[in-house]
C-alpha cells in the first residue's frame, strides 16, 4: 500500500489525505499547500515523491525546488572514507561544479535534486544517484558522467525547468 503524507495536502480531490479542516472547504474548492518545514530536505532520509498522492507530487517538487539541493552547513566536516589506498571524501567545490547535487550528511552519499524529483515520471527511469546515492568518490568523475550523458538525468532536468516556468 502506498504510503501518504496527509500533512502536505488540503486537496478535496484525494479524500484518502483530507484533513479536517478540508470539511470546511467548499466541494468545488481544490486547495494543495505543502508546509515547506514539514519536507525532509536530508536526500538521504527524504521520502520518495512517488510516495506522494499522485494530486500534489508536482507541489512536492515546486516546494523541493524552492528549497533549493541540500547542502551542508558551511562549517561541515566532510568525512574521509578509506578507498583503495587512499583517504576520498565529498568535495566541497561539486556543488559548483554540478548544479543538480545534494548531499546527504547522514549517509555522507550524493545524491541528485532533478532526478529525484522526476525519476519516478521520467520515461528513462532513473540511476542509483536517486535511490541509492553516489559514495564512490575514488571515481568522481561518474559524476560529471550523470550530468552530461544520463538520458534519465537530462530528461529530468527538462522537467524541472519546466515546473519553474
Ligand atoms: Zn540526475
Amino acid at each position: 500500500m502506498k504510503k501518504f503524507f496527509p500533512v502536505l495536502s488540503r486537496d478535496k480531490a484525494t479524500s484518502s489525505v483530507n484533513l479536517e479542516a478540508s470539511e470546511t472547504q467548499h466541494p468545488s474548492e481544490s486547495i494543495k499547500v505543502v508546509d515547506y518545514e514539514l519536507l525532509e530536505t536530508d536526500p538521504g532520509i527524504r521520502p520518495p515523491i512517488s510516495s506522494y498522492h499522485p494530486d500534489i507530487q508536482n507541489e512536492v517538487r515546486k516546494a523541493y525546488l524552492k528549497i533549493g539541493r541540500h547542502k551542508p552547513p558551511y562549517n561541515f566536516v566532510y568525512p574521509w572514507s578509506v578507498q583503495g589506498n587512499q583517504r576520498r571524501r565529498f568535495c566541497k567545490n561539486w556543488f559548483d561544479l554540478y548544479d543538480w547535487i545534494d548531499y546527504s550528511e547522514s549517509k555522507d552519499l550524493a545524491f541528485c535534486l532533478p532526478c529525484f524529483l522526476f525519476k519516478n515520471v521520467s520515461k528513462y527511469g532513473g540511476d542509483y544517484f536517486v535511490t541509492e546515492g553516489f559514495g564512490d568518490w575514488k571515481n568522481s568523475h561518474r559524476l560529471a558522467n550523470h550530468g552530461t550523458s544520463s538520458n534519465s538525468h537530462i530528461d529530468c532536468v527538462h522537467m524541472s525547468y519546466a515546473l519553474t516556468l
